[in-house]
C-alpha cells in the first residue's frame, strides 16, 4: 500500500503502470499477482483466466480454446492479443495493470510494443527450479467460486478440499496433470529465452528468485512496483 503521505493524486496525471509477470506454469505468478493488485490497486488480467472462461463457451472458438490448453498448446497469438487489447480498453485499466501469462512469444511482445511508451513498464522475471515447480504445479488446487488458490503442500485450505472463504469444494485445473505440464513447459522454454532477452534489450526486465515463501515474494515484487508507480509521478522512468 501507499505509505499514509505519499501522493496520491496522481494516477490521473501519472503514466499508467504496466507490470508483466514472466515465469513459467506454476511459479505462482497467478498467486503473486493477485496479492500484488490487491495491495497496489492495480487490475490483474490473466489470460489463462479469461481463456478458461473463453473456453466453457459452447462454440467453436470455445472448443479450440479448450483443445488447445487441454494439450498444454498456447492459443494463437492473434486470439490472445485481441483479448488483451480489449481487457485493457476498459476504463478500470486507466491507472494501469498487472499482466499475468501475456505476452508468452516474442510476437505477442512485439505486438505490445506501441503501447509501452505511453505506460511505465516493469518486467518482474520470476526464476524457480524445476522440483519446486512441479510440486507447485500438481499441488494446486482453485476455488471456483472467488478465483483463490491453494497448495496441497505449501498452502493447504482449512478443511481439506474445501475453500476457506466460500466452503465450495476445490478444483484442479484439467491442464495441471504430468503429461500436460511437461508439454506446457516445453512450450514455455521455447518461448521464454526470446521473450526475456527482447525485454532485457529494452531494459525494463528484472529477474527475480521465486524459490522463496510466497509472502516474502509478494513484499519484494511490491516493493518493486510501488517504486516504479512513484516514479510516473515524478515523471522518471526506471527504464
Ligand atoms: P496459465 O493460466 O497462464 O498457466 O495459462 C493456461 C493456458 O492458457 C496456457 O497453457 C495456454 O494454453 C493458454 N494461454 C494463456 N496465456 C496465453 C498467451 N499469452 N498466449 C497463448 N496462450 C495462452
Amino acid at each position: 500500500m501507499l505509505a499514509e503521505n505519499e501522493d496520491r493524486e496522481p494516477f490521473k496525471t501519472r503514466r499508467p503502470v504496466f507490470v508483466i509477470l514472466l515465469g513459467p506454469p506454476g511459479c505462482g505468478k497467478g498467486t503473486q499477482a493477485r496479492e500484488l493488485s490487491k495491495t497496489v490497486g492495480l487490475v490483474h488480467i490473466s489470460t489463462g483466466d479469461i481463456l478458461r472462461k473463453a473456453a466453457r463457451e459452447d462454440t467453436e472458438l470455445g472448443r479450440l480454446i479448450q483443445r488447445k490448453m487441454t494439450a498444454g498448446e498456447l492459443v494463437p497469438d492473434s486470439l490472445v492479443c485481441q483479448t488483451v487489447i480489449s481487457r485493457t480498453s476498459q476504463p478500470d485499466c486507466e491507472r494501469g495493470a498487472i499482466l499475468d501469462g501475456f505476452p508468452r512469444t516474442l510476437d505477442q511482445a512485439i505486438f505490445l510494443c506501441p503501447m509501452l511508451p505511453l505506460r511505465q513498464t516493469i518486467v518482474l522475471s520470476l526464476q524457480i527450479s524445476r522440483t519446486v515447480l512441479m510440486q507447485r504445479i500438481l499441488g494446486r488446487r482453485t476455488c471456483p467460486a472467488c478465483g483463490e488458490i491453494y497448495n496441497i503442500h505449501f498452502r493447504p485450505p482449512r478443511m481439506t478440499g474445501f475453500c476457506d472463504r466460500d466452503s465450495v469444494p476445490l478444483e484442479r485445473r484439467t491442464d495441471d496433470n504430468k503429461v500436460t505440464v511437461q508439454q506446457r513447459l516445453v512450450e514455455y522454454e521455447q518461448q521464454i529465452l526470446p521473450l526475456a532477452n527482447f525485454f532485457r534489450d529494452m531494459n525494463i526486465r528484472q529477474d527475480i528468485n521465486a524459490d522463496v515463501e510466497p509472502a516474502v515474494l509478494t513484499a519484494q515484487l511490491c516493493a518493486l512496483v510501488q517504486t516504479a508507480i512513484i516514479a510516473t509521478g515524478k515523471n522518471v522512468s526506471i527504464r
